[in-house]
């Protein structure tokens, strides 16, 4: 099956439960005991394993290649089981310089508290990678793509260099999906994802994935399970339904924020635009040679900063002003007062992220409104 049949049918029960096309909701917190002689084993929402999450794991394993996937209650809390699964105290973990402002608070707050330190490197340039590794660094963490300059590291060399050192390889792969880049077959072991972003594509659920090798999967369940952070049988149920859209959506997303780049980089009030499929971006050759779209999220800089950009949040009609990204609403948001307001100043100079800087998530609207809408609101 290609892909947009798997993202319909792959898992779906059979029989279908009294004939339903669609699966019903299961709301259930527990189930009659079945004879499960593990803990983690017994139907319980906590332990994620009602019907409705045992098909989105056959569906999403499915869609990543791998073995096995779980779903979990938000990108964090897959994130956040996923790295304590691997990691003890007197561990050490390599990462990319550059990651979405949630990790790099675990990764930097949390995680050293529990004894476990962290290392980022520049993912981009494979020969300084080596000097970093001790004898207990245990994964090298990187995100396909980074949010929001749209970087596109040394992605096969990452997975090559993991493998080599026996390091568990995980990528976050929320910004290009699956439809626009399956890590499995890059070599990856781990593959996390915020499913609040383009698997769900709604903005109406938080939600989160973990996808890899069965062995690996199964220590991230364990962990997940104790912390608590299951997924709710209605959040499972949008969730699928969600998923059956995601080649459409993804594929319309990616030639709609294409155009709108395109214009933004011609536009004379727009000084800069960050997005992988303009040939002048930095990443544009990586993206290309690995990826079958380049996705619905930008950002930019206006010729006149931080205050412009807010003039023109108030005159643009369709997109909404607001964190989050790869729904069907088109959202602008400044990553400084969102999604990166929690990184010290000199941290996001390091990274790029300026005070002017504007995030773009395209959303399903007709791409000529939006061009029109960009174009009254820029003049
Ligand atoms: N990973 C990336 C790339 C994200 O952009 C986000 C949220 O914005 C997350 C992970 C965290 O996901 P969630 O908000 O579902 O916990």
């Amino acid at each position: 099956m290609r892909v947009e049949t798997k993202l319909v049918h792959a898992g779906e029960l059979q029989p279908r439960p009294e004939r339903a096309v669609s699966m019903p909701i299961y709301q259930s917190s527990t189930y009659e005991y079945a004879g499960a002689s593990d803990y983690h084993d017994v139907q319980y929402i906590r332990l994620n394993n009602t019907p409705n999450h045992a098909v989105l794991h056959a569906k999403l394993a499915a869609l990543e290649g791998t073995e096995q996937a779980l779903v979990a209650g938000s990108g964090m809390a897959a994130i956040s089981s996923t790295l304590l699964s691997l990691v003890a105290a007197g561990d050490h973990v390599l990462a990319h310089d550059g990651l979405y402002g949630g990790t790099f608070d675990l990764l930097t707050k949390d995680l050293p508290r529990l004894g476990v330190t962290c290392t980022f490197v520049d993912a981009g340039r494979p020969e300084t990678w080596a000097a970093q590794v001790t004898p207990r660094t245990r994964a090298f963490y990187v995100e396909t793509m980074t949010n929001p300059l749209v970087q596109v590291v040394a992605l096969d060399q990452v997975a090559q260099f993991a493998r080599e050192r026996g390091l568990v390889s995980i990528i976050d792969n929320t910004l290009a999906t699956p439809i626009n880049y399956r890590p499995v077959e890059h070599g990856f072991d781990l593959i996390v994802h915020s499913a609040t972003k383009y698997l769900n594509g709604h903005n109406d659920i938080v939600a989160g994935v973990v996808a890899g090798r069965a062995g690996l999967v199964a220590g991230v369940k364990h962990k997940l399970d104790h912390l608590g952070g299951a997924l709710d049988p209605h959040a499972c149920f949008l969730l699928q339904r969600g998923l059956k859209t995601l080649a459409v959506r993804v594929r319309y997303q990616n030639q709609s924020a294409l155009e709108l780049a395109n214009y933004l980089a011609r536009h004379p009030r727009v000084a800069q635009v960050n997005y992988a499929g303009l040939e002048r971006h930095p990443s544009h050759a990586r993206a290309k040679q690995w990826f079958a779209g380049m996705g619905g999220l930008m950002s930019f800089e206006l010729a006149d900063g931080a205050a412009a950009a807010e003039r023109l949040f108030q005159r643009l009609e369709i997109p909404i002003c607001a964190p989050s990204l790869g729904g069907t609403e088109t959202l602008i948001t400044r990553p400084v007062t969102t999604s990166h307001a929690g990184l010290a100043p000199e941290v996001r100079r390091r990274q790029g992220i300026t005070d002017g800087l504007v995030r773009l998530s395209i959303g399903l609207e007709s791409t000529q409104d939006l061009i029109e809408d960009f174009g009254a609101a820029l003049s």
